[in-house]
């Protein structure tokens, strides 16, 4: 339920899986504000998986080859203390895919043109829920056409509210939220510039622009390129109360700037400055995803790229779970992941940034001792990018994941080219010339890199007697492939490894069975 980019999204992987399922959504035009721009390399794996990563990348508004990171200035743009971030360049080899960016509208246009090709999905737009009730064997959604004039009630095995931060779904099947208010308005603006946009070129060329200005309590000034010309978004903390009429937008962008330019709005709105995450992702058949399981600020990108996240991770135990080869545990393994990887990333990447940055700008002012704010400024500067390279979702502490004892679910983590379960699988060559990822199968893969065949057979043969379909990918340890450290390598259907060893274990039934959630540790 909800057909904005996860919902979208969830329904692409399940259509991609043949599984039938229907997608409600409200709105039937998309909405043109270009929010959710920034997409990590992990991303745009799932629309490679998707089919439709060069579908995407056409759509980017910015040229190709533009830098699209980020820089940060203290005070106004026109400040001499700013410094450009490092962004997820520096985690790009791990990954199979770069980066990109564009406004939102526009991925959402590449997913809902993927998803009208797919025969198992039907598309409900101009549909809105009302209702939902479940029972033991099934879950049903009043739905009502947008004039009103119509009532169908959908029933189905499951149903997946992403359906954004107010979401019914999540209210109607009782399902609370808790994290940190800051009970802090902020605008979102759409204004064209081509006089900010000639002030910007005393800095190397960047997609966003992050004041930090020290009246702020840590909250951004934040300026992002729609294109490289006149276009820019724009958000930044307001007064309480603020509403469109009663508030000078153009001299607050223009006190960012530092200069008086001009301006042309396009669109002004607002959200609230608040990391929220609900206690759990499932109550029974019902499942929520995207906003409509954790909200918050757009600090770092998390919002959207997490949100596709839980679709892949929904996706495969969803279809799994329906085809009859997985097991009980499988589905609810997707809150057991993915919940406490949010909440990390909510409480230490997004809402204790900004606790920091608050003490930070108390701390080290630029009118009160100025050479104690330069010594401050070039450490920070030094630091810039941390963030990124420590961020690295892994499920260490799931039920499904069979590693070492005591593995943790966490957002924090280094990056390497070592197989480790729970983590996500690094991209290495293939003596064919293709890369490992090019040959991942749709569900799980065994990657045997010089592994005796006396080891791999018992994984076909418990594969096919538990009807696992599973995909043997053979090749030599060597040429990249021995970085993984490990001559045999299960891979889960959304490339994360679900195990790893030279040898074969003594009862890989047991160890099947543990990974499609049939038999609990
Ligand atoms: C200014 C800004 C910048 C951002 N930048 C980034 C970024 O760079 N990177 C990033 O990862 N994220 C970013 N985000 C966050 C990102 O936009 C959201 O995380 C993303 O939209 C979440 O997608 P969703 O599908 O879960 O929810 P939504 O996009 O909110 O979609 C929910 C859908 O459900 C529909 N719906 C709701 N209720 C019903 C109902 N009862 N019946 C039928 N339909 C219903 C709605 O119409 C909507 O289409 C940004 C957000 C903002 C505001």
């Amino acid at each position: 339920m909800g057909g904005g980019p996860v919902g979208v999204g969830l329904a692409v992987d399940l259509g991609l899986r043949g599984v039938s399922c229907a997608v409600v959504e409200r709105r039937t035009e998309l909405q043109n504000i270009p929010k959710g721009q920034n997409l990590t390399p992990r991303t745009l794996e799932h629309f490679y998986f998707w089919g439709i990563a060069d579908e995407l990348r056409a759509e980017r508004i910015m040229p190709k080859g533009y830098p699209i990171a980020g820089m940060v200035a203290y005070g106004s743009l026109m400040s001499d203390y700013w410094y450009v971030v490092p962004q997820r360049e520096l985690v790009r080899k791990f990954y199979f895919e770069d980066v990109e960016r564009l406004p939102q509208y526009l991925t959402e246009k590449v997913l809902r043109a993927r998803m009208a090709q797919l025969p198992s999905v039907t598309n409900l737009f101009g549909w809105t829920a009302e209702t939902i009730a479940q029972n033991a064997s099934s879950v049903s959604v009043t739905i009502a056409s947008s004039d009103g004039a119509q009532r169908e009630v959908l029933e189905a095995d499951y149903l997946v509210g992403c359906d954004g931060a107010h979401s019914l779904v999540r209210g109607q099947a009782g399902i609370e939220r808790g994290g940190t208010d800051f009970d802090q308005p902020m605008v979102l603006a759409v204004f064209r510039s081509r006089e900010l946009h000639e002030l910007l070129k005393r800095f190397p060329e960047r997609g966003t622009f992050n004041v930090l200005h020290p009246d702020l309590k840590g909250y951004w000034q934040f300026t992002g390129r729609v294109d490289v010309g006149e276009s820019f978004f724009f958000h930044a903390p307001v007064p309480p109360n603020t509403t469109k009429d009663n508030y000078d937008f153009l001299g607050l962008i223009q006190r960012v700037a530092g200069r008086p330019i001009k301006a042309e709005f396009d669109y002004v709105g607002f959200w609230d400055l608040r990391v929220a995450v609900a206690e759990t992702y499932q109550a029974g058949r019902v499942l929520i995803a995207g906003d409509a399981a954790h909200s918050h600020p757009p600090y770092g990108g998390f919002g959207l790229n997490n949100g596709l996240e839980d679709a892949v991770n929904l996706g495969w135990k969803l279809a799994a779970t329906l085809r009859g080869w997985g097991g009980n545990a499988l589905i609810p393994s997707y809150s057991d992941e993915r919940r406490p990887i949010f909440k990390e990333t909510g409480e230490d990447f997004i809402a204790a940034r900004i606790d920091e940055d608050a003490v930070w700008l108390e701390r080290h002012n630029l009118q009160r001792d100025k050479a104690e704010f330069e010594a401050a400024w070039a450490e920070r500067k030094a630091g810039a990018g941390r963030g990124i390279t420590t961020y690295e979702p892994s499920y260490e502490g799931s039920p499904l994941i069979a590693g070492p004892p005591g593995g943790k679910t966490t957002a924090h983590g280094t990056h390497t080219w070592s197989a480790r379960t729970g983590h996500h699988l690094a991209p290495q060559p293939l003596s064919s010339g293709k890369n490992v990822f090019e040959e991942l199968g749709p569900d799980f893969t065994l990657l045997a890199f010089g592994a005796p065949e006396a080891d791999v057979e018992p994984f076909a043969d418990a594969a096919a007697a538990a009807r696992i379909p599973l995909k043997v990918v053979r090749d030599s340890f060597a040429g990249g492939r021995e970085a993984y450290e490990q001559r045999l390598v299960l891979v889960r259907p959304d490339q994360y490894v679900a195990w790893t060893a030279d040898r074969a274990p003594s009862d890989v039934p047991a160890l099947l069975a543990r990974v499609t959630g049939s038999t609990l540790p």
